[in-house]
């Protein structure tokens, strides 16, 4: 049974395998004993071989030994956690905020305890899975609107009238790489009384003056936003997840959010990563500005050569081929060439939109995404993805 379930798998080109670096996850990576120009990472910031981070870890791990001993609520809390709990606030702007072991249980646990049966979640069509499968378990009606679309989602809303309600929404969407209009959301919400959440995984560190997310981008007033999630896992090159928002939000999540009670806490070693990670991406816009530059040039170089990609002030750039064959093909040809550059396939993406996720860091040099830039370009035109008309020679 669980052999033909694999076999349909593969036969709609949709089968994934894992794959083992050998090195830290900088601009260059070793695979099978093979340098590599990764371009699929989600350290924007090119942190996670940061020497001030890995100094921070081995500090923590002198003082605090590893693993955390317990969950949160029992052994697992130390005054490292209250440290990085409160310096998320302020990076935030808001009352409190609330650490756990990933940004998926972040999500699932905080949608699940927040809403019930008697609730309505409106869910952008394009949610991340962790937020899906918060809805799903909350019980809540879930009620999804098309991507982006505020006129959609005004008129669901008005449906619903009279029930209480969420709305969330990825603040960076981590496939398409574009931005939710946050400030719409907030105000369609006000008007009905509408408690809003945005998942800022992707915009943390990396949207915003001074790397805030969503909130920052936007300049929204401090606490427009109700739930403010996000990770430490991406450009701050640690792990967990985080909610702030009010303090009531925070203890009530302490007491009712089942992916935060019961799972061990995040060893000491992590948290004191996360809390240098996040002095160093608020106190450093420089490596912001690299990033952006760099993922505006190689954006705009894909796009007048004549590829699908939006336009968007973000580092994920999405090259969308539609069928996943083609996507494994795309992805194996430029393995070849030396570059890493990861096949999105379903269930990931909805079908139909299989596509090359490029995703851009501040510390990769411009020599070398140049010459990516060359090579994924001569293969759109091997594969007969470019025509000759835009092909950009
Ligand atoms: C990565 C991601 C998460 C999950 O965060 P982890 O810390 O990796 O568990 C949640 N939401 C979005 C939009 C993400 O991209």
């Amino acid at each position: 049974m669980i052999i033909d379930k694999l076999e349909e798998i593969k036969a709609h080109a949709l089968y994934r395998q894992l794959n083992y670096f050998e090195s830290p996850q900088t601009p260059h990576v070793i695979l099978g004993g093979k340098e590599y120009l990764m371009l699929s990472s989600n350290s924007y910031l090119g942190l996670c071989n940061d020497e001030r981070l890995k100094q921070a870890a081995i500090t923590a791990i002198e003082k605090y030994g590893v693993g955390s001993g317990g969950s949160r609520l029992i052994t697992g809390s130390y005054d490292i956690h209250r440290k990085l709990e409160q310096g998320i606030a302020a990076f935030k702007k808001t009352e409190a905020a609330l650490v756990f072991n990933t940004g998926y249980m972040a999500n699932v646990g905080t949608i699940s305890s927040l809403a019930d049966k008697d609730w309505v979640i409106f869910s952008d069509s394009l949610n991340h899975a962790s937020i899906i499968d918060g809805c799903r378990l909350s019980g809540a009606e879930t009620v999804v609107y098309r991507h982006l679309d505020m006129d959609d989602l005004r008129d669901k809303v008005e449906e619903y009238q009279g029930r209480p309600a969420l709305i969330v929404t990825d603040g960076l969407f981590s496939v398409d790489g574009d931005i939710a209009p946050v400030p719409d959301i907030v105000e369609i919400a006000r008007k009905h009384n509408i408690l809003v959440m945005v998942d800022d995984a992707h915009a943390t560190g990396v949207l915003g003056a001074s790397g805030g997310g969503t909130s920052d981008y936007f300049g929204l007033k401090d606490g427009s936003v109700d739930i403010q999630m996000g990770t430490l896992s991406k450009a701050l090159a640690s792990e967990g997840g985080f909610v702030a928002g009010k303090q009531c939000l925070i203890d009530y999540l302490i007491n009712r959010a089942r992916s935060f009670i019961f799972s061990t806490a995040l060893a000491p070693a992590t948290i004191a990563v996360s809390l240098e990670a996040l002095a160093i991406i608020s106190s450093e816009p420089e490596s912001r500005i690299t990033l952006n530059a760099n993922a505006g040039w190689v954006r705009s170089e894909l796009r007048a050569a004549g590829f699908d990609i939006i336009d968007s002030p973000t580092p994920i750039i999405s090259l969308i081929l539609g069928d996943p064959a083609l996507t494994v093909r795309f992805s194996k040809k430029l393995l070849e060439e030396g570059l890493y550059v990861s096949a999105i396939r379903p269930p990931t993406v909805p079908h139909g939109t299989s596509r090359l996720r490029i995703s851009i860091m501040a510390t990769h040099k411009r020599d070398d995404l140049a010459s990516a830039v060359k090579i994924i370009k001569e293969t759109g035109r091997e594969l007969g993805i470019l025509t000759k008309k835009n092909n950009g020679v």
